[in-house]
Order: C-alpha cells, then sequence, then structure tokens
C-alpha cells in the first residue's frame, strides 16, 4: 500500500467474499474503500459451496461474473434420509455451485475493476473507531467496516459481542471428480450429522459433510453412514485436499456501533445447514453501500436484520431434525407426501414466497392430515 493512502471514506477489514462485495458496493457508490486481508486470494475455506439464488442475483446487481465454466447451476434441493427422499425445485430462478476460489477471483477481479484498494497479506491487528492500522500504516476512515469472519477482531474492538449462538459443528470439504448427477443440490441425513452434494462444475462436485464436534464426520465414514451416496462416489477420485472448517449460529445485537459495521459472519452467521451463508453477506453488502450513500448506518442495522430474519429461523428449524432420528424421519415423511409445502418453504426460504404462504400451506396439510385421521378412525 503506498504511503499516500493514510486517509480514506471506507476501510475493509477482511476481503472473504463478505469483505470483497461490501467493498464493491461501495466504490459503486463513489466512496474511496482499502480493503486489507490477512490472506492472499485466492483464499479457500471449506464450504458446501452452493449460492442460494438471491445470492447470484446480488452478484449479478455488483456486477460479478462467474465463468460458466467454471461453476454448475442447482435448480433445487433434495432431502435423503435411508429410503425417503424430499425434493423442491426453484421457481424460474436457479442457484450456483462453485469453488471458493473460482468466487473468490470472480470478486476480487470486479474489485479491482471498481477500483478498490487491495492490500493482501496484510493482518490488521489494531483498529479505533476512526483508524485502521493496516500492516506498520495507520489509515484514518469515515467508516471502518468489520468482515473478518466468525472469531472477528473488529466486533471485539467494537463491544459488539455475540448475544447467542447454537451448537458449534464441524464441516469437512471434498472435490471429487465425478460428473453430478443431478440438478439439485442433495442433502443427506445420518443420526450423525449431513452430507451436502452440490455440483461445482460439468465434472466435479463439492461433497461437505458436517456433524458434532466430538466426532466429526471423514470421507471413510461416506459409505456406512450415507450408503447411496457411498455407491455413487465408490470409484471417483478426490480432486485435491479436503479442507474443514467450524460452523455455528450466532446473533448479535447490534452490527453497528458508531462508525463501525460489521458484515457477513462477523455480524452473526447460520449454519452451514441453510446454505445461505454467502448469500445472506452479499444481501448484506448491497444494503450496506446503499446506507453508506445515506451516510446512516442505522439503515443498514434495520436491513440486516431483515435479511437475517428468515435464514436463522430456519437454521433453527432444520437443527432441531439434527440427531432427532424419529422427529426428522415424521417431518421428511409429511414434506415427502406434500411435496407442495417443501417447495414453498424453499420459496420462502431463499425469499421468493413470504412465511404467511407457507403458514397457509401448513394449516391446510395438518387440516386434511386431521380429517383423513377422523375420517379412517372406526365408527
Ligand atoms: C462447512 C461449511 C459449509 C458451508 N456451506 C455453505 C454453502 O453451501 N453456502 C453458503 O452460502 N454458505 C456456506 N457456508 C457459510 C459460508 O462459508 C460463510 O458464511 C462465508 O464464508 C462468510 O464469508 P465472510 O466473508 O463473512 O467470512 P470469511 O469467508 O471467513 O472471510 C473472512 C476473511 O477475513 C480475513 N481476516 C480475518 N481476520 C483478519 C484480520 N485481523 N485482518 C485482516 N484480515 C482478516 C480472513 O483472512 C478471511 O479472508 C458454509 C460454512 C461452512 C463452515
Amino acid at each position: 500500500m503506498s504511503e499516500t493512502r493514510s486517509e480514506t471514506d471506507v476501510v475493509i477489514v477482511g476481503g472473504g467474499p463478505a469483505g470483497l462485495a461490501a467493498a464493491i458496493a461501495a466504490r459503486l457508490r463513489g466512496f474511496d474503500v482499502i480493503l486489507a486481508d490477512a490472506a492472499r486470494p485466492p483464499v479457500d475455506k471449506a464450504c458446501g459451496e452452493g449460492l442460494m439464488p438471491e445470492g447470484v442475483a446480488a452478484l449479478r446487481e455488483l456486477g460479478v461474473r462467474i465463468p460458466a465454466h467454471h461453476s454448475a447451476a442447482f435448480h433445487g434441493i433434495r432431502f435423503l434420509d435411508n429410503d425417503c427422499a424430499v425434493e423442491g425445485r426453484f421457481d424460474a430462478v436457479c442457484g450456483i455451485g462453485m469453488r471458493r476460489t473460482v468466487l473468490h477471483r470472480a470478486l476480487v477481479q470486479r474489485a479491482q475493476q471498481a477500483g478498490v484498494a487491495l492490500c493482501w497479506g496484510t493482518p490488521v491487528r489494531w483498529l479505533s473507531a476512526r483508524e485502521v492500522r493496516i500492516g506498520d500504516q495507520g489509515v484514518r476512515a469515515r467508516w471502518i467496516i468489520g468482515a473478518d469472519g466468525q472469531n472477528s477482531r473488529v466486533r471485539r474492538c467494537a463491544g459488539l459481542e455475540k448475544a447467542w449462538r447454537s451448537r458449534p459443528r464441524v464441516g469437512l470439504r471434498t472435490h471429487l471428480q465425478v460428473a453430478p448427477w443431478t440438478d439439485l443440490v442433495e442433502v443427506y441425513w445420518h443420526q450423525l450429522g449431513q452430507a451436502y452434494v452440490t455440483p461445482v462444475a460439468s465434472d466435479e462436485i463439492c461433497v461437505a459433510l458436517v456433524g458434532g464436534r466430538a466426532a466429526p464426520l471423514r470421507m471413510t465414514d461416506v459409505p456406512r453412514l450415507f450408503p447411496a451416496l457411498g455407491d455413487r462416489l465408490k470409484d471417483a477420485q478426490p480432486a485435491d485436499s479436503s479442507k474443514g472448517a467450524a460452523t455455528v449460529s450466532t446473533r448479535l445485537r447490534r452490527v453497528v456501533s458508531g462508525s463501525i459495521a460489521l458484515i457477513g459472519d462477523a455480524s452473526g452467521s447460520v449454519d452451514a445447514i441453510t446454505g445461505e451463508g454467502l448469500s445472506v453477506a452479499l444481501r448484506q453488502a448491497i444494503a450496506l453501500g446503499d446506507a453508506l450513500a445515506q451516510g446512516d448506518l442505522r439503515r443498514y442495522q434495520r436491513a440486516h436484520r431483515r435479511i437475517m430474519r428468515m435464514p436463522q429461523m430456519m437454521a433453527r428449524l432444520l437443527l432441531l431434525l439434527d440427531g432427532r432420528e424419529r422427529l426428522r424421519r415424521s417431518t421428511l415423511g409429511v414434506l415427502a407426501a406434500h411435496p407442495r409445502l417443501f417447495s414453498r418453504l424453499l420459496a420462502a426460504h431463499v425469499g421468493a414466497a413470504s412465511p404467511a404462504a407457507v403458514l397457509i400451506d401448513l394449516a391446510t396439510v395438518t387440516g386434511r392430515t386431521l380429517l383423513n385421521a377422523a375420517m379412517a378412525r372406526p365408527e
């Protein structure tokens, strides 16, 4: 970084998806932006690597292009548990599966093009309300954005600590050289955790195994825990080495303190089971850009709450099924018998239907079930 850049409009700490998207959004609003990250691009991370349709729309709004030959569209979600399978398809939109490094490269390219000053390999170890130390240099800024992930230093410095967090789980990601057999993201359920399978190219899938910290899942567990998936993968070759990371849902009371705002996992996260972490970060970035343009971070605080509401609710609901075999089997059984309900839930999950529409469907299904039970009862 040049010595002359000792003052700027916005300093962003962290150049993962959230930080880069925020940097692009702020530049598109005409602000002078410096971004610092401890790592060097392309930054990789254990992830299910599925971007939901709202995330795809946000990427488009930010002008980020994902190369078609390094990604794969998916059109819905399928849950599988032993012999039960239930699936829902998106309506007229699609998600995109892609390696994290592909997403990172695309975001970096767009940030460069937009004129963001990028400082890689420079950890931020100190900051105050108006100044950030990037490497050896102090930079004064009108706004400081913490996009530094789950264990955010900016969050600690700003006194915006977590108000709530779920039970942490552990994820392991592996890329396998095999042509995707479906245009859906598949989630295989077991008592000990889940396997998420996302197509990430025409000849490659990403398998993310997520389970409890006491007994983290490994690829060698797949044939035993998820036999149908094991069959599919018996001849598949790993495309690179596996990568692990913790996943957890966290919630903060506030994501703004004075001129400091948090974004992405630093600002509260949703368990990997939702597949929403990237999408919420990209949507938050657009809301943050709008709030900066209005000179009012309270707008961002309100938008952030709205963006997180549904994913946080879905995380809680889905985690209820984790480790509760009877509840999971009966829930999947009901969804398999009422596929429209699953599609509605999926639409609400990705913001394409209102929670009220889901409640109406749920009430109809419950009413029908009660009626059928009453009619089936002997005189
Ligand atoms: C197993 C697993 C599966 C997942 N699957 C999905 C999925 O399928 N779809 C989905 O949408 N989401 C998924 N997620 C969630 C998603 O990965 C996260 O929500 C997303 O990475 C958040 O991005 P971020 O930019 O906020 O944080 P990060 O990606 O963690 O980036 C933070 C950045 O900050 C930098 N940094 C940290 N501290 C400093 C510092 N002091 N100075 C400078 N730089 C610093 C780091 O180097 C890093 O580059 C999954 C997560 C896990 C763990």
